[in-house]
């Protein structure tokens, strides 16, 4: 059978990410023949809803077929070619659309998030020296704040379980309070805990500004570290922070981008822009790896230069690839069109109402929602919560792969009212058969 001959080739050759390989000796791995939308399609036919939009990054299903005409077009045209002293369509024309979407210019290209990250920072860093501050060398993020895993992205991530191993590879930052609401005190707002963290950056921003590059930050949702959310006034906060202190501001907009939290870009939420934006994930609607990172014009004044080395010399081999160019193309036409982002406002309304029930499940804390993601943290769930709630959600032909003992729902954005039922009703059932209800 199909199904079991890959699965047993793919654990010979195949080191799969974010795994204890040994785990597989139990855990299922699942073989995938095709897509169809917001499913997933085995061998033998078992389907399952790609309720996390295989990790953020499908927008509009599996083999959606406008963005599958723009790869075959682009395909019969131009497949790549080298960025350094060569130019193409695509490129172009994305660079200058998401520059008129975002308010920043010049777009510079990786192929993955970390590297929109190491990006950012080594600008960042490298501004400075160019501006005859080059004690400016420092960088901080949030708690619990998620960039990455190469080495310089891992070094301003703050999860335990990816960085401490790690720990003596990793160049020292400094984290600051994340204003995540779940960690107010009892009784307090969401904007007035904003509000305390944003003073606690202030404090520290003042006493360090001098040796401070930029801080880093995922605005409104800390996805890895359980779809934190928070009030955007720590946004607003954070923007006259940096101004005052003179800090570049790097939004990783890497999960939050596209739609995600309501707005194309969760920024604009708190009427703000960043120095730096990182851009990936969602941006080839799920079907190539791209990164960018766009930043101010005066960032790239300060690198223009008769001198090489006051130069950004950094590259990739496949820095703006025409084919995920032409797929991030796709992709900007199907927001365009279509009206996405109101599209979605009117979905997650009717999708609030279906999960009405998990809202006051009297196992369920912290429930929240915003734009298209809703996650709530499980109570007294007893050991490895997460991989067994991932294998009650797999027997169901539903992916969900909980953080710790968050669950949370990031779909692509043409599911459907009858698939997000199905959801919520599936996760129920896992809810009742974990006798937590
Ligand atoms: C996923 C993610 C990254 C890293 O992107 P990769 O493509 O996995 O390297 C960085 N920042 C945030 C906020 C992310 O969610």
């Amino acid at each position: 059978m199909k199904n079991d001959e890959l699965l047993r080739r793919s654990l010979s050759a195949v080191w799969h990410p974010c795994t204890q390989m040994k785990n597989h000796e139990t855990l299922p791995l699942i073989p995938i023949a095709r897509g169809d939308g917001a499913w997933l399609v085995d061998f033998e036919g078992k389907r399952y809803l790609d309720a996390v939009s295989s990790w953020w990054v499908n927008l509009f299903g599996h083999g959606n077929a406008r963005i599958n005409a723009a790869l075959k077009a682009q395909l019969d045209t131009l497949e790549h070619v080298i960025l350094a002293g060569f130019t193409h369509e695509p490129v172009v024309e994305l660079s200058e659309r998401l520059s008129a979407l975002t308010g920043l210019g010049h777009a510079f290209y990786g192929s993955d998030g970390a590297s929109a990250t190491e990006i950012a920072l080594k600008m960042s860093f490298h501004f400075w020296r160019n501006s005859g501050q080059p004690d400016k060398t420092r960088f901080i993020s949030l708690q619990n704040s998620y960039h990455g895993e190469t080495v310089g992205a891992l070094s301003v991530t703050d999860v335990a379980l990816f960085k401490d191993t790690y720990a003596p590879l990793l160049r020292q930052s400094t984290q600051v309070p994340s204003p995540d609401w779940r960690l107010a005190e009892p009784g307090e707002s969401a904007e007035a805990y904003a509000k305390r963290c944003a003073a606690a950056l202030e404090t520290h921003l003042s006493q360090h500004h001098a040796e401070t590059a930029a801080f880093i930050v995922e605005p409104l949702v800390q996805g890895a570290a359980g779809m934190g959310m928070y009030h955007p006034a720590y946004l607003t906060e954070a923007r006259r922070i940096c101004d005052r202190y003179a800090v570049h501001l790097i939004a990783d907009e890497i999960a939050v981008g596209f739609g995600r939290t309501g707005t194309m870009f969760a920024c604009e939420q708190a009427g703000i822009r960043p120095d730096f934006i990182c851009l990936s994930k969602g941006i080839t609607g799920g079907y190539l790896p791209l990164s960018a990172v766009l930043t101010t014009d005066a960032v790239y004044a300060a690198f223009y230069d008769d001198d090489v080395t006051r130069g950004f010399l950094h590259s990739h081999s496949y820095n703006g690839n025409a084919l995920a160019c032409r797929a991030a193309l796709a992709t900007l036409d199907i927001f365009a069109e279509d009206g996405v982002i109101d599209a979605n406002r009117r979905k997650a309304e009717q999708f609030d109402t279906l999960m009405t029930p998990l809202q006051h499940h009297p196992a369920i804390r912290h429930f929240r929602q915003k734009g298209m993601i809703w996650a709530f943290d499980v109570a007294d769930t007893g050991p490895a919560f997460a991989r067994r709630f991932y294998l009650a959600a797999l027997k169901r032909g539903l992916l969900l792969r909980p953080i710790g003992t968050t669950v949370y729902f990031m779909p692509p954005y043409i599911i459907t009212q009858d698939e997000m039922a199905l959801t919520v009703e599936n996760v129920l059932d896992i809810l009742r058969e974990m006798a937590l209800s």
